[in-house]
Formats: structure tokens, sequence, C-alpha cells
């Protein structure tokens, strides 16, 4: 990753706040965008105590205007722009509060979860790929395994993340002639705030159900992320790489 510039959405917590620490350990300088920037901040923060290259943006990626200001101050400030990880994500119990059938998913569930999770995706590759035309450059964006199966009372979430899925692999044909890969991660029950809110949302029900019978750690995703970023993947583009300790093997 050295002398790369790399751009994390969702950066200040969780999935994202790991991925940057590995990105940063790497050699690479990174953006670390969050809606809250404190969090963005932390992240930021620790990088630099380990000798790294860090800045921090607030961004909320379901704005296109916000999304544009931040492809645009890692330009500025990082001098290009060859990796983005697109992961800033909600999980179902951001929007709701019960288990919830689509019949009676309430309609700003729906879109609030579409608008974090899915068309931020579209937002920031559509300010992403120019800059990585030509250059080459590499894209990783977070699906999950909800875009591989459903999880019953998640429909939104699961709507969103198969889109993920899908939009990685139009991005990926349609910009491979001009050196940008794009790529996805789907992980399986990772330990983050994301995942204690689901816990206590049903209320601690959930239990590893994967083979490895244990939790993910952050740093298990970041590890992929950041070899699908690398020059090291060369090859892989339009994959969608399940990380879930087996989970969907069985
Ligand atoms: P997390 O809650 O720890 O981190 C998500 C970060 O995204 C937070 O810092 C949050 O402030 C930020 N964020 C939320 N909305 C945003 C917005 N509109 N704009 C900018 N930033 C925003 O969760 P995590 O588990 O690290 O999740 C990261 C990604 O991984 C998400 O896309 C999630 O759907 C996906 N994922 C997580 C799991 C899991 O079990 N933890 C499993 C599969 C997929």
């Amino acid at each position: 990753m050295s002398d790369k510039s790399i751009l994390v959405t969702g950066g200040g917590s969780g999935i994202g706040r790991a991925a940057s620490l590995v990105f940063a350990r790497e050699g690479g300088r990174v953006l670390v965008a969050d809606l809250y920037l404190e969090r963005a901040s932390e992240t930021a923060e620790l990088i630099r105590e380990a000798g790294g290259v860090a800045l921090a943006v607030r961004t909320d990626v379901s704005r296109e205007d916000d999304v544009r200001a931040m492809v645009d101050l890692a330009v500025a400030e990082l001098g290009q722009l060859d990796c983005a990880f697109n992961n800033a994500g909600i999980g179902t119990a951001a929007t709701e509060s019960t288990n919830t059938r689509i019949v009676d998913m309430r309609q700003e569930a729906w879109d609030r979860t579409l608008a974090v999770n899915l068309t931020s995706v579209w937002h920031c590759m559509r300010a992403e790929i120019p800059h990585m035309v030509e250059r080459g450059g590499a894209i990783v964006n977070t699906a999950s395994i909800a875009a591989r199966g459903a999880l019953a009372g998640s429909a939104a979430y699961v709507a969103s993340k198969h889109g993920v899925a899908g939009l990685t692999k139009s991005a990926a044909i349609e910009y491979a002639e001009d050196g940008v890969r794009v790529n996805a991660v789907a992980p399986g029950h990772i330990e983050t705030p994301l995942l204690e809110q689901a816990l206590a949302r049903r209320g601690g029900e959930l239990s590893p159900r994967n083979p490895v019978r244990r939790f993910g750690r952050a740093e298990e995703i970041a590890e992929t992320v950041v070899w699908l970023c690398s020059d090291r993947s060369s090859f892989t583009t339009g994959e969608l790489v399940t990380i879930d300790g087996g989970r969907l093997a069985r």
C-alpha cells in the first residue's frame, strides 16, 4: 500500500476502522470518513500515533454533495485516489425496533436503509472512478452474507446488500478496460457495534451459527479488503468474497 491514497467510508468504527488501520500499517495514506466526525478523528489519531498518515472528514454517504466533497478532499489532500473502501452502512436495528416483515415495514426504514447502504455506493463510485480511470485503481464495497441469501425480518437490508453485489459486478465489467478493479466483501457476523445493536434487538438470541463457532473480528475482514485493494489481487475483479467462518458452506 506504500504511496497509495485510500478513502474509507464508515471508517470511524468496526470494519472500516480496522481496515483504515491495516491500510496505514502497510504504508497507505488514509482519508477516514464517517457520519460522526469524532469517530473518524479517533481512527485518524490512532493511525498517526502509530506513525502513519491519516486525516478525517465528516461525510453522510447518503448525500451526493457530501460524497463529492469527500472525494475532492481525498484528491486535494492526498494528491490522488488509488483505492476506495465503500463500507459505511447500517443494520436493520438502526431503522426498525422489531422484527418486521415486508407488509409491515415502514417506508422511512426502507428509504433510509437503501439510501445509506446502496445508493451511497453508487454515489461513491460515481465520484471515485473518474479519478482512477487511466491511472488504475481498486474499489472494495461492503456487502454481507445477506447479499447471498435472506434473513427474515430484514428485507430492506437484504435488498440493499444484494444491490451492492450487483452494483459491484456492473462496475467491474464496465471499468475493467480502464484499469479499475471493483470487488466486494461479504462478511458473516462480525463483532462490531452494528452486531451489538442486532444482538440487543433480538434479546441476545443471535449465535455464531458457523462451523468455526465464534463471531468474526473486524481485523479478519480488513485483511481481505487490503488484499483486494493491493496489486497482489491484480486479476480479481467483480468478485464477492465471503468471510463468514464457513457459515454459508453448510
Ligand atoms: P459499525 O456500526 O461498527 O460501523 C459503521 C460505521 O458507519 C459507523 O462508524 C457509522 O457512524 C458509519 N455510518 C453509518 N451511517 C453513515 C452514513 N450515512 N455516512 C457515513 N458513515 C455512516 O458497523 P460495521 O459492522 O463495522 O459495519 C460496516 C459495514 O459492514 C456495513 O456496511 C455493514 O452492513 C457491513 N456488515 C457488517 C456485518 C457485521 O456483522 N458487523 C456483517 C455483514 C456486513
